[in-house]
């Protein structure tokens, strides 16, 4: 059992662990666009991309400076969790999508912050070379823990040509590779669900996930969103979702066989009420949390009862 309660190595035990008390995350949209929206590697995103990207760009309003986003998201959580931690998020698009000098101004923001202890970089793996990681190395110097988050979804080179998601395994494998000799931690983030994936394919995504050497993992439930190419293909194929207790199921296979220290950031998806379509249980996310907790519990398992080394 980790201090949450949970029979998984969560997010919030880690940074309880890591920083004495809770960290709250403040998510930031430095403005960014993405290489798979504008063209350089493909266009129309990846199919269950929204493209709508943060609430300010959603609602048509300005971007506010990130410094300005940072209070905000600060005074919430102060104001309604007596927060004193923060950690801060590139969340919005493609977060090394620019040159190094550009990158450096926009990272160094939250750094400078005495309250935040610690960034991560949401990316694709396409998106990054040597230069870029030792400016992101040598953010260390700011004495905070600095995190980046690739985009994997699935290790099957099928699926990410049906979804459109512009790079190949390969390159993902290249990425981390290039990751590793650097002193940045990595998170991954996996899709369960995609479209003619079947049980076998997922586990395989998440047997090769399970021997990387990465520190966090964000295991999505796939959404089908209006407005999404994934929308238009969903009302044509009608391919088949998962049902809940299957993705519970699926969750609970995944987390058997990862690595215990692997620190699990999320466990489904979040958010997109008011352009959610399907599947209908997705909509609610502490039910689906509940499920899986239940599901360990009956099996009386945890996470990395199975994990083979
Ligand atoms: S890489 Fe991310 S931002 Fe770009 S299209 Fe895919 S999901 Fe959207």
């Amino acid at each position: 059992m980790y201090k949450s309660g949970k029979r998984y190595f969560d997010f919030k035990t880690y940074l309880i662990n890591r920083f004495e008390e809770k960290v709250y995350k403040v998510t930031i949209d430095a403005g960014f666009s993405c290489p798979n929206r504008d063209g350089l590697v493909g266009f129309g995103g990846c199919v269950y991309c929204d493209g709508r990207g943060s609430r300010y760009r959603k609602n048509g309003k300005v971007i506010v400076p990130i410094e300005e986003q940072i209070k905000l998201g600060k005074e919430f959580y102060k104001k309604t969790q007596n927060a004193k931690k923060f950690f801060a998020y590139f969340q919005t698009f493609t977060n090394t999508y620019s040159d190094v000098k550009t990158l450096e101004k926009i990272y160094k923001i939250p750094l400078k912050d005495n309250e935040i202890v610690g960034i991560s970089i949401g990316t694709r793996p396409d998106c990054i070379d040597n230069e870029k990681l030792d400016l992101i190395d040598s953010l260390n110097k700011y004495d905070k823990e600095i995190w980046i988050e690739y985009g994997l979804q699935s290790i099957h080179d099928s699926t990410l040509k049906f979804i459109n998601r512009g790079h190949s395994l390969q390159q993902f494998i290249e990425a981390i590779e290039l990751t590793t000799k650097k002193n940045i931690k990595i998170c991954v983030h996996i899709i369960v669900g995609l479209p003619y994936e079947n049980y076998d394919m997922i586990m395989e995504t998440a047997q090769f996930v399970s021997k990387l050497p990465i520190h966090g993992l964000k295991i999505h439930c796939l959404l089908v969103l209006k407005g999404t190419l994934l929308e238009k293909i969903y009302q044509k194929e009608k391919f088949r979702l998962l049902t809940m207790d299957e993705y519970v199921k699926i969750v609970v296979d995944i987390l058997e066989i990862l690595p215990q220290n692997l620190v699990i950031q999320r466990l489904t998806a979040d958010g997109y009420k008011d352009i959610f379509i399907a599947p209908e249980w997705a909509k609610n996310k502490l039910k689906v949390l509940n499920a899986i907790n239940k599901e360990l519990e009956d099996r009386n398992s945890y996470q990395g009862k199975f994990f083979k080394s």
